[in-house]
């Protein structure tokens, strides 16, 4: 049953018409079921009914022409419902609504089940008998699995076929809502830039121009084979045969005439050279993978793997064509994934926003994104992304709207907004460097989160007072191997040099979860909850104890070093990273006195060291913590997603994962009355303390000091400059007793009005 499931549904993918893949799936399951009808209807929510689209079994003259209200009918039942609906005889049921030209009248039994796709019910599938019957368990579960599977596939061909319609019109204008990553304006074109060669990552795209897209795929073939020629060649004096073999394997696929032809009848029919390839190497790695044989079986990541190569030629050819092409002077940049890498190469290049197709709003583009103060819709539904190339569009980052191709009076519009937007950004810089005091005399220190990107923060004049968190793992992450300690001394000298007289926080290496290093590769089904930060480093003490020794050793002369430690969950975690830090330490300490360091300074510093408040089992333990280390940080972005039990990069649960959910904010609260009573210092350097609303209650609970990007911290002065203390405390005591994130942010919006601050959190004053 799984395989005919996998069979239809692939089947579904591969074809370019929805109308032609709609009619095929209808048939498909019809037989597959062995029942008299099955139909499509799609919804439509311009006219709040179901359209029926495609039917083996109805009236064919009824397709394309029967509208079924939301609330009507049979089908109308299962979309209000929401779930599967059986029933022995349709007409007998009270809501059966007699369309008499869709000539269903000896159609007795129904089992209908809405099609859904995060949380919206895209439409209906059914199947109908003539025998009056309930339609039994299995064939219960065949239909909801079906259409549980249908519906990404569904809404991906919903969404190219939207955009495709509107543009053979001429004047479409869409308007998508993708995740607000970034807040901020922007008004510009649209360039595309290409993902690694990496198929699964590719979505399906229809082309123009067929000839060309055969020449494309023909030329990357001809190259394909070319770059198999000279690795075997290259390969051929340091490995067996044997081990060469894979590349003839490689070159007589490639040969074959059958994959050819194959992948030229689909470009044929519409797709694009890498849809095309895409489509069929899927389709031979199925059959491979659903053979018994082990051996045949792994020849599947063979066949992959040819494809990768073949899309590497294919996007080089477009590459090499965007090259050409220059860059306009502004643009906003879209991908189907935004890189951390995409952002560095065009940031000063004219780059005004980001839109990715996937990611959420902590992925790690969206963070850097807001670092840098560049607006970014992340988690976009699937576009098609080549009908975008060099279209304008409009990125709104404060409410995740995206417009393509907008008219003249909605682009008039955006500009007003983005000139008030410059107006309020100029203001704030102007108040950089006053200190942060509330309007009746409140301090509050804010701190600089850096080490995201190498170099990007330094050129912000940013109007902090020192470092609250500097990530060490981006420059492990941008290297081959792990970096020596004497690689490791200088660049952490770099970072505590350019801040001599301000306190900078380096956190100990945090990788594993969403960062793997290239050369420690960690694989695992959950890493969030796995092998991660300072659970690899007391694994590895020689890693942790290169990296500690680097950090003291740079200190030397300068002495404003704080350690942190990540991810710690026990007591336990840190007397072990505090003994091993006691080590490195005393034996700096002595390589001094034999002569054996070479610096001068009799003294070495021994810095503060911290440690991250991010998994909640430490919020239970915070009197034995206090006991043990300088300091607290809470790490908000994990503590919201180990406290909700929401992956923070997974855009499917995006809408649960909220720093304002009202267990989150008791729980920051509880942190900092603890915090207070065992007169620990504590700060906080999640995304929370970077956005006007978090930064209010932040002060208002008694947290010493605010860590967030250079982008945010002279934003965040001027909101503070601007509030009384008592206000915040008000405001706090009343978001406490709130019971839902959506009441949160109603709440604290409106607040943010009445203080005149909404500039910051929408976009126009
Ligand atoms: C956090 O978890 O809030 C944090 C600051 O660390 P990171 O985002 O690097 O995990
Ligand atoms: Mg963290």
């Amino acid at each position: 049953m799984l395989t005919t499931l996998r069979r239809i549904v692939l089947e579904f993918n591969q074809e370019a018409e929805l109308d032609t893949a709609l009619a095929q799936l209808v048939l498909h399951v019809k037989q597959a079921m062995k029942t008299d009808c099955c139909s499509i209807y799609l919804a439509d929510y311009s006219k709040q009914s179901f359209l029926l689209k495609a039917s083996e079994g109805l009236a064919k003259e009824a397709l394309g022409r029967t509208n079924i209200g939301f609330s009507e009918g049979v089908i109308g039942l299962v979309g209000q419902r929401e779930e599967p609906i059986n029933i022995a005889n349709a007409h007998l049921h009270p809501h059966f609504k007699k369309i008499p030209h869709v000539k269903e009248d000896n159609l007795k039994a129904f089992l209908g089940t809405p099609i859904i796709h995060q949380s919206k019910v895209l439409g209906i599938i059914s199947v109908q008998q003539e025998q009056v019957r309930n339609f039994d368990e299995n064939e219960e579960a065949f239909l909801v699995t079906l259409a549980a599977q249908l519906a990404s596939a569904l809404a991906n061909a919903e969404a190219r076929g939207m955009l495709g319609q509107k543009k053979d019109h001429g004047k479409w204008v869409k308007q998508l809502v993708g995740i607000a990553g970034a807040p901020g304006l922007a008004l510009s074109q649209a360039i595309i830039c290409q993902p690694d060669a990496d198929l699964s990552s590719i979505s399906l795209l229809k082309a123009n121009d067929s000839q060309h897209e055969k020449q494309r795929f023909y030329q990357a073939v001809l190259k394909t084979r070319v770059d198999f020629q000279y690795m075997s060649e290259q390969l051929a004096q340091i490995l067996s045969d044997d081990s060469l073999d894979i590349f003839e394997m490689y070159k007589h696929l490639l040969s074959s005439a059958s994959l050819a032809d194959e992948i030229n009848e689909k470009i044929k029919l519409g797709w694009n050279a890498e849809s095309a390839l895409k489509l069929i190497i899927d389709r031979y790695v199925v059959q491979f993978e659903s053979l018994d044989d082990v051996y045949i079986r792994e020849r599947g990541s063979d066949v992959r793997d040819l494809g990768n190569r073949i899309l590497f030629n294919l996007q080089q050819q477009q590459q090499q064509g965007h090259q050409k092409q220059q860059l306009p002077e502004n643009f906003i940049l879209v991908a189907e994934d935004v890189t951390a890498a995409m952002l560095a190469q065009y940031q000063h290049k004219g780059l005004q926003a980001i839109i990715s197709l996937s990611g959420s709003n902590n992925s790690h583009a969206a963070i850097l994104a807001r670092a840098l103060g560049i607006p970014a819709i992340m988690g976009v539904d699937p576009i098609p992304l080549d009908q975008l190339d060099q279209q304008t569009v409009i990125v709104d980052g404060y409410s995740g709207e995206l417009f393509v191709a907008p008219d003249e009076s909605l682009q008039a519009e955006y500009q007003h907004l983005i000139s008030e937007e410059a107006v309020l950004t100029e203001k704030v810089r102007a108040a950089v460097d006053l200190p942060t005091i509330t309007q009746d005399g409140k301090a509050i220190e804010l701190l600089l989160n850096a080490g995201l990107a190498s170099g990007f923060e330094h050129s912000v004049r940013s109007g902090a007072t020192g470092i609250g968190l500097y990530r060490t793992e981006i420059p492990f992450l941008e290297r081959q191997s792990f970096p020596t300690e004497q690689e490791q001394t200088q660049l952490y000298k770099q970072v505590l040099s350019a801040f001599p007289s301000q306190q900078v926080t380096m956190r100990t290496l945090d990788v594993g979860g969403d960062k793997a290093l290239p050369y420690f590769p960690i694989v695992e089904e959950n890493p969030f909850l796995g092998w991660r930060g300072i659970r690899i480093t007391l694994d590895h003490p020689e890693i942790f104890l290169v990296q500690i020794r680097a950090m003291i050793r740079a200190s030397i002369n300068l002495n404003n070093l704080n350690i942190m430690l990540p991810m710690i969950a026990s007591v336990n975690e840190v007397d072990d990273a505090l003994n091993l830090i006691n080590q490195a330490y005393f034996e700096l300490k002595d390589e001094l006195k034999d002569g054996l360091c070479t610096v001068r300074n009799e003294k070495i510093p021994r810095p503060k060291v911290g440690i991250m408040l991010e998994v909640p089992s430490v919020i239970f333990q915070l009197k034995e913590l206090a006991q043990r280390v300088d300091f607290f940080s809470v790490g908000s972005n994990d503590l919201t997603q180990y406290l909700l039990a929401v992956d923070r990069n997974n855009p499917r649960v995006s809408s649960l994962y909220d720093a304002y959910h009202p267990a989150v904010l008791r729980a920051l609260n509880v942190i900092a009355q603890e915090s207070s009573k065992y007169l620990v210092p504590l700060s906080l350097c999640g995304e929370l303390a970077g956005e006007p609303a978090g930064a209010i209650l932040l002060l208002a609970m008694g947290y010493d000091k605010l860590s967030m990007n250079p982008h945010n911290v002279a934003r965040i002065k001027w909101v503070l400059r601007h509030i009384d203390y008592q206000r915040s405390q008000v405001i706090l005591a009343h978001a406490l007793t709130l019971s839902t994130a959506k009441q949160v942010h109603g709440y604290l919006n409106e607040q943010l009005e009445n203080l005149g601050l909404g500039g910051f959190v929408r976009a126009g004053m």
